[in-house]
């Protein structure tokens, strides 16, 4: 099947989203489970993402520079810095990292600090 060029950027601004609103609730003092689940996630990640040569050069990116899982600002910078390898390998502009702050908000409120959640 032929490339979709439009198809692939969608996934990838819609997987983006989801994984810097992912990294952005991440706990700030993480247990040694949410740390490997985290760590685990990646790497699965790496293995499944559906665009074969992005997932290729994922998996190497995670070789260079390990996923950061000791606290939510170590876990958002890293994301932060692997896409903007990604931006700088598809000439795309960087993002300045410093200001991620409450770009990602995954808008579930106060979703009451359930056991599960
Ligand atoms: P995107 O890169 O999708 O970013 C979306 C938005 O996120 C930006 O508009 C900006 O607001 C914000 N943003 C940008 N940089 C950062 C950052 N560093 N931290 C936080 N927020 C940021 N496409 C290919 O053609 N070849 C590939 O090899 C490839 N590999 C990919 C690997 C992965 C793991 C993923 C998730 C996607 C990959 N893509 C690849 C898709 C590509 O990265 C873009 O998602 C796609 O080209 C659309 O780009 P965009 O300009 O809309 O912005």
């Amino acid at each position: 099947k032929l490339e979709n060029a439009t198809l692939k950027a969608e996934l990838g601004r819609a997987t983006w989203k989801f994984l810097h609103t992912m990294v952005a609730k991440y706990p700030e003092k993480p247990t040694p489970d949410d740390r490997k689940t985290l760590e685990l996630f990646f790497l699965s990640f790496g293995r499944l993402y559906p665009c074969g040569d992005c997932a290729r050069h994922f998996r190497g990116l995670l070789k260079e520079m390990p996923p950061q899982t000791s606290s939510r600002n170590a876990a958002a910078g890293w994301l932060c810095e692997a896409h903007n390898r990604v931006n700088k390998r598809l000439k795309k502009p960087v993002f300045d990292c410093n200001n991620i702050g409450d770009f990602y908000d995954c808008g579930c409120g106060d979703d009451k600090k359930a056991k599960d959640g």
